[in-house]
């Protein structure tokens, strides 16, 4: 297709590696295998070492165009102590000021697939008539409760976690109320208002992209579906192009350590421990964790951030500066006895090429949707050790629907998991009858979704023929609906 030709469009997720990973992977499919031309709008944060690795490398298409929104100072309207979310929010706030003038220097994108926490980019896109897209980044289940969580919030008095019975989202699986996401946990405060504002904008998006597949959530895929009108909501169409997940990572020297390392272990033998972009544990936890590793006697590789006891999303804005040195919090003599059998990496660890490595047999995670996705891909089973955002509900649904994770049981109150637990799961899951059915299961998912994403297959066909080339139609077809 000629240069000029080229349908150009634009992406902007929120900050944050969760988010920006897989839009970034939608945005390069649609410039490698669909003839687009794409401006990525990245807000300006204090982007981590990984993140400059990915937005920064010299080996992007041509055809994608990282596109650095102008810096905000948000000093005066955020604190140290402030939750995540609210930061984000805030900071998307201020940076989408200058969106317009943006989107015009960019002689108007086709159209523009914004973040759920961008919603300030509807009325924008709508005053330029620029077709809007929603990208979920989480499940579809999440998605389905979100469309639904202002219908709840008319209908419901009082807390969400009060509730005696699970929530029901219509069509969906029910949502146990200890499982419902830390943003709807307290209705007085600022996170919930703002996770409602962004989610009570989404019927005004074009379509949703939701980063599953059809075998994957069939459930809430069909809830949605069924109908354009889901619970009166008025329902954008709905698009399941995943599982999109990183593909090719940018490989550091410290990194191809760790590759070289697992090479040479036995093949599933290896548990990888990693809990997202931003998590971290307490001090009293992460000693824990550390135990339990030693006394499985299983090999792993150990992602240690500095433990703290402020917050389960520490690391989520510093995640990559936090440059540690984990020996200082580790049990004393760990890296000694361990030698040989565990690998200890500070901060952050190419994880989609670990999960790819043949000698990684399990995965204990935090659940966050993109690891979710990244290790069924690669047939990897999981320990589930969700810790914030929804990734409670994740840990259920691969649990106990999806069948390729087991979760630990804390102790008293739930708090705490201790070192014998740990021991336990890690043997169960690497080398137990438990682990070799998960391992079998996740094996049928790694397959499926192969199955989705090649030609003439579900998620590959939603991305051609449902949204790229009808998007204009679709767009038109969604705001008479909502005139
Ligand atoms: N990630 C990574 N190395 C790490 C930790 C995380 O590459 O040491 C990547 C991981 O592969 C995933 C993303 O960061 O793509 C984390 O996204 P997820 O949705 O799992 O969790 P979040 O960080 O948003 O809580």
């Amino acid at each position: 297709v000629a240069e000029a030709m080229k349908p150009h469009v634009a992406v902007l997720p929120s900050p944050g590696m969760g988010h920006i990973i897989p839009l970034f992977e939608l945005a390069k499919r649609l410039v490698i295998h669909h003839g687009f031309r794409v401006s990525f709008l990245v807000i300006t944060t204090e982007a981590s070492a990984a993140q400059n690795q990915l937005l920064r490398s010299p080996t992007l298409p041509s055809d994608l165009n990282v596109v650095d929104l102008p810096p905000v100072d948000v000093s005066d309207l955020v604190s140290d102590d402030m939750p995540v979310l609210n930061h984000l929010c805030v900071i998307v706030q201020e940076s989408l000021r200058p969106l317009r003038s943006v989107l015009v220097n960019l002689n108007r994108p086709k159209a523009l697939v914004i973040d759920l926490f961008c919603t300030q980019a509807f009325e924008v896109c709508r005053e330029l008539s620029i077709p809007t897209y929603s990208f979920f980044t989480a499940s579809t289940a999440l998605f389905a409760f979100s469309l639904y969580l202002p219908t709840l919030d008319r209908e419901v008095e009082g807390e969400f976690v009060d509730l005696p019975e699970p929530v029901q989202v219509p069509g969906c699986k029910a949502i146990r109320t200890e499982d419902l996401l830390d943003q709807v946990r307290n209705r007085k405060i600022d996170e919930y208002k703002w996770y409602l504002l962004h989610v009570s904008r989404l019927p005004m998006a074009a379509g949703i992209f939701a980063n599953t597949w059809d075998d994957f959530e069939p459930v809430s895929l069909r809830a949605l579906r069924l109908n354009p009108f889901f619970q009166n909501i008025p329902t954008p169409p709905v698009h399941a192009i995943g599982p999109l997940i990183k593909e090719d990572e940018p490989v550091t020297e410290s990194d191809t350590e760790i590759l070289t390392w697992l090479d040479k272990q036995p093949s599933d033998s290896v548990l990888f421990v990693a809990l997202g972009s931003g998590g971290t544990l307490s001090c009293e936890q992460f000693t824990e964790l550390a135990w339990g590793l030693e006394m499985s006697q299983q090999r792993f590789i150990l992602v240690a951030r500095t433990p703290t006891d402020a917050s389960a999303s520490a690391a989520f804005f510093n995640v990559g500066s936090d440059v540690n040195d984990p020996v200082a919090y580790l049990p004393e003599g760990f890296v000694k006895r361990t030698e040989g059998v565990g690998l200890v990496v500070p901060s952050w660890a190419p994880q989609v090429a670990i999960l790819r490595h043949p000698s990684t047999g399990g995965f204990l995670s935090h659940c966050g949707w993109n690891s979710t996705l990244e290790s069924v891909v690669h047939g990897v089973p999981i320990i589930a050790w969700p810790l914030y955002s929804e990734q409670r509900m994740n840990a259920t649904m691969l649990t106990e629907e999806v069948g390729v994770a087991m979760k630990p049981v804390g102790g008293p109150g739930k708090k705490m998991i201790g070192r014998k637990e740990i021991e336990r799961v890690v043997r169960l899951v690497m080398e137990g009858e438990e682990g070799k059915v998960m391992r079998r299961r996740a094996t049928e998912l790694q397959e499926s979704a192969q199955k989705a994403l090649n030609d003439g297959g579900s998620s590959c066909d939603s991305l051609s023929r449902d949204t790229c080339v009808n998007y204009n139609l679709s767009c038109m077809t969604k705001r008479r609906e909502l005139q």
